[in-house]
């Protein structure tokens, strides 16, 4: 490896899930457990993520339930999850119904003119890109969490290692679709 391969791969650490993340259902579990830690003001404590993660992948905890979803949204009912703007808004399914996410309110939330139509058909994670994917609004990733956790279960593709053949996990893999 050359030293600028090894300064990359350095960079890209951050984004990387730790050795005991190996498949599609595991990753899930990991970005759940940095929800959970967000919500409980424990965000970058690794020993709190990694003990949420345990109980998640042993079925000591579920996601659902966890992070108040449909309470958050009534919350936020006027104002876009994106911006905040109270401007133009509508529905958004967070995975677009042309690429097969489901009209279920699990799926939506409010979105302005602007930002529905920036992020378009694409999925949220590629919308935002792994630089700024600390940046997704936390109720948009649990309910992308939960709809790509049920996506994977059905497709039989929870204990996948890489999806998209890329050479490594990551949460470009959760994708229900690849751009
Ligand atoms: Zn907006």
């Amino acid at each position: 490896m050359t030293d600028e391969e090894s300064t990359k791969q350095h960079n890209q650490g951050a984004f990387e899930p730790p050795h005991a993340v190996k498949t599609v259902r595991e990753l899930i579990f990991w970005e759940y457990a940095h929800l959970i830690a967000k919500a409980a003001g424990f965000e970058g404590n690794y020993r709190f993520i990694m003990s949420r993660f345990q109980r998640l992948r042993q079925g000591k905890m579920k996601m659902s339930g966890l992070v108040r979803d449909d309470r958050m949204m009534l919350s936020c009912e006027r104002c876009c999850i994106y911006c905040g703007s109270a401007e133009n808004l509508s529905l958004d399914h967070i995975i677009p119904l042309s690429k097969g996410g489901p009209d279920i309110i699990s799926n939506q939330v409010y979105a302005c003119r602007s930002c529905n139509s920036s992020k378009g058909d694409k999925d949220i994670f590629y919308w935002f890109g792994l630089e700024r994917k600390e940046e997704i609004p936390p109720m948009v990733l649990s309910k992308y969490l939960k709809l790509v956790f049920d996506f994977h279960e059905a497709q039989g593709t929870l204990d996948k290692t890489d999806i998209n053949m890329d050479g490594k996990l990551d949460v470009m893999d959760l994708s229900v679709f690849h751009q």
